[in-house]
């Protein structure tokens, strides 16, 4: 942390660009909501096994609606069940400690970084605390208070199938979150404002993420390109992002789960600010 502690001195003092916090599946994983890509992520219908990246795309949805909402309705349920951790909390502290400088850009979809108290946050692959008109009639909004969220083989009731239908069109609402065969945009996924905050980012903490989409790839490799600070905390040094930025002298590595190396951050923040 030493190094660290040296870095951040200097782009404090400069007072420039953000100082960016980029997570991913990690930190929700600590509160323990599965990965998607790990093994929990694999949604087993009947004697069918499906993989997120085949169950997880437009496609499917528009042939098997009610299968992939029952889906969602199951993680809903781990989702409220779920709560924020040390790691969303100190992130919370620093966006107040921080300021205008804060940028968090977020792959989760879970809102738990808004349910500890984050106030600014750019979900780039949408959250499921909201749907849209699956035709694109109207503007996303608030996941409907009356569906029930669901165990993991419950059947949707009439009901349900009604409340999840458009009530200005009659089709289908989905999940407000961006599928494998869909592409990035900024209306619902802030895909310009995310180069954005990379092109004017003076430190990046990547945090619980691998690197296995895109838009993340590609912020890290912007400020990478930059010759920005990069730090990574992730208890795993293998991923993706290891492999591209190895051999990097902006890059710096932290070992460890988020949930005990964001508060030491948030500490470290608190007394470079405070003295
Ligand atoms: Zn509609």
């Amino acid at each position: 942390m030493e190094e660290l502690q040296l870095i951040l001195k200097t782009i404090l003092k400069e007072k420039q660009g953000y100082i960016t916090f980029l997570t991913g599946a990690g930190i929700s994983a600590e509160s323990g909501l599965p990965t998607y890509r790990s093994i929990d992520g694999i949604w087993i219908k009947g004697t069918k096994y499906h993989k997120p990246e085949e169950f997880g795309t437009y496609k499917y949805f528009s042939q098997n609606q009610e299968e992939v909402w029952q889906y969602n309705l199951f993680w809903k349920k781990m989702i409220a069940e779920a709560k924020p951790n040390l790691g969303h909390f100190a992130i919370t502290e620093i966006e107040k400690l921080l300021g205008d400088r804060f940028k968090l850009i977020t792959q989760n979809v879970d809102g738990l970084h808004q349910r500890s108290g984050t106030q600014k946050v750019y979900e780039i692959h949408g959250s499921k605390q909201k749907v849209r008109c699956s035709k694109e009639c109207s503007e996303p909004f608030d996941f409907p208070e009356n569906i029930k969220y669901k165990e993991y083989m419950e059947d949707l009731t009439p009901d349900d199938i009604d409340d999840l239908k458009c009530k200005k069109c009659g089709n289908w609402l989905r999940p407000h979150t961006l599928w494998f065969d869909e592409s990035y945009n900024e209306k619902y996924y802030h895909f310009d404002t995310a180069y954005h905050i990379a092109d004017h980012t003076d430190i990046l903490f990547v945090i619980g993420t691998s690197g296995s989409t895109a838009l993340p790839v590609n912020i890290v490799e912007t400020v990478k390109i930059r010759a920005k600070w990069i730090v990574l905390i992730n208890p795993e040094n293998d991923t993706y992002f290891d492999y591209i930025l190895k051999g990097s002298k902006t890059l710096h590595s932290i070992q460890e789960s988020s949930s005990v190396a964001l508060p030491q951050l948030k500490n470290m923040m608190e007394e470079m600010i405070n003295s």
